[in-house]
């Protein structure tokens, strides 16, 4: 193999190009990125540089020198438009063709937005270094923040505009937040956590309509006629797989770039982190992670197979693992977390603000979640056990 090409420049692209010269590649790396700044961290930016505690160029996932020793054609600000699996090009938004022995999809996700509303100034989305340096310009002069969405992004950045002393109101559709991502019952505690720093919860709801006033938004529209009084709203609802570039490639796309159990996509063509969604061999089921360490160990797995060849590919068989950090609480979980699960505190309590709940389906671990409890959250790692398929 004699030319390699990573589209994506961030947690994923950057692992693969690391791990492809570990693993000895010594031909000719490309590296592509949208954005322009070297590849950064993102978990940083809802939490430290939100409330200003990080610079953001403090984010920065490698020095220039390390960039350089990886020996790659870096190639910022640049954008696949076109990927041509028969003939092994990718295209950039600048018309150069890309020629490729192997390639590795690494392109993330995207905010998803509102039908409406995106138009008027004040209306943010969290994604990438730039959104998160302007959001907070913004939150300096923005005493009455709206949140749209209570998953991770959107309670983590409650959390901190909270923590800033704003008036911060957090609006979602489910009875709690988090309950999609950590179940109802820790969605529960993460309730009353919000409520006791002051955030206004609005569950349950749906929003209408934001308002504004020459081209600003000054209110958010709730489903039961509530209007709330917003300098900022920030919209957390969720993300796509960034695939556009590769609608007309032919390449099977779903919820992400579908791949086997080895993260192949296609001959010669692997998939790595946010954008890549595989048949997980312990579940059985298509499994898409939006996790920092899942990008990092796909991106291994992606590489080495891609060095290895199909026959001697190795499946991706992880259990995942993720973490939120708001106010005081680092909250962090290993496995799967289902909305049904029974949830069992087996150290600490809840009212001590330190605990570990185990997540059962039937009689079988699936899951296990720390709150200020992340040594003792590692002795229930290997009671885990994947959810069986209904
Ligand atoms: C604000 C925030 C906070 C987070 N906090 C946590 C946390 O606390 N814990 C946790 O586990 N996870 C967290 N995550 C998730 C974690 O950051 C992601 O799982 C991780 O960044 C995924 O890495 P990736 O390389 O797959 O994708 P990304 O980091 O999304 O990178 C994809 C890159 O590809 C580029 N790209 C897209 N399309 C193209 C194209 N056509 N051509 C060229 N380049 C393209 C994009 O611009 C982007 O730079 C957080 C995410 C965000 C946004």
């Amino acid at each position: 193999m004699d030319h390699i090409v990573l589209v994506g420049a961030s947690a994923a692209g950057l692992t693969a190009a690391d791990a492809l010269r570990l693993e000895g590649f010594t031909g000719s790396l490309t590296m592509v990125g949208e954005e322009l700044r070297p590849p950064y961290d993102r978990p940083p930016l809802s939490k430290h540089v939100l409330s200003g505690k990080l610079e953001p160029h403090k984010t920065t996932l490698r020095q220039d020198a390390d960039l350089q020793r990886l020996r790659m054609n870096l190639k910022l600000g640049r954008r696949a438009t076109h990927l041509d699996p028969a003939g092994r090009t990718v295209t950039l938004d600048d018309g150069d063709r890309l020629d490729y022995d192997g390639l590795i999809i690494a392109t993330g996700l995207r905010p998803r937005h509102l039908p409406f509303g995106h138009g008027l100034a004040g209306v943010h989305v969290l994604r990438t270094l730039d959104d998160a340096v302007s959001l907070r310009a913004q939150l300096l002069a923005a005493p009455r923040v709206v949140v749209i969405g209570g998953g991770f992004l959107g309670t983590e950045i409650a959390a901190t505009t909270r923590g800033l002393g704003l008036d911060v109101s957090l609006v979602d559709v489910e009875d709690t937040p988090l309950a999609r991502q950590l179940g109802p019952q820790i969605g529960g505690l993460v309730a009353d956590m919000h409520q006791e720093h002051g955030v206004r919860l609005h569950m349950n709801r749906t929003v209408t309509e934001l308002t504004g006033t020459a081209g600003r938004v000054t209110a958010v529209q709730l489903d039961d006629g509530t209007s709330l009084p917003a300098d900022l709203v920030v919209v957390a609802i969720g993300s796509v797989p960034a695939v556009d570039w590769l609608a007309d490639s032919g390449l099977p796309l779903g919820d992400g770039v579908l791949c086997d159990s080895t993260c192949q996509v296609a001959p010669g063509i692997y998939a790595a982190g946010d954008v890549a969604n595989w048949p997980h061999p312990l579940t059985g089921e298509r499994t898409r992670l939006e996790q920092r360490t899942n990008a990092t160990q796909q991106a291994l797995t992606a590489a080495r197979n891609l060095l290895a060849g199909p026959a001697e590919a190795t499946p991706y068989a992880p259990v995942p693992f993720g973490w939120t950090d708001q106010y005081t609480a680092k909250i962090q979980f290993h496995g799967w977390c289902p909305m049904d699960a029974r949830v069992a505190y087996v150290d600490g309590d809840p009212q001590d603000g330190k605990f570990v709940a185990l997540y059962y389906t039937g009689d079988r671990v699936v899951g296990a979640l720390g709150w200020n409890s992340a040594r003792t959250l590692r002795a229930y790692h290997d009671r885990i056990a994947a959810p069986v398929a209904a």
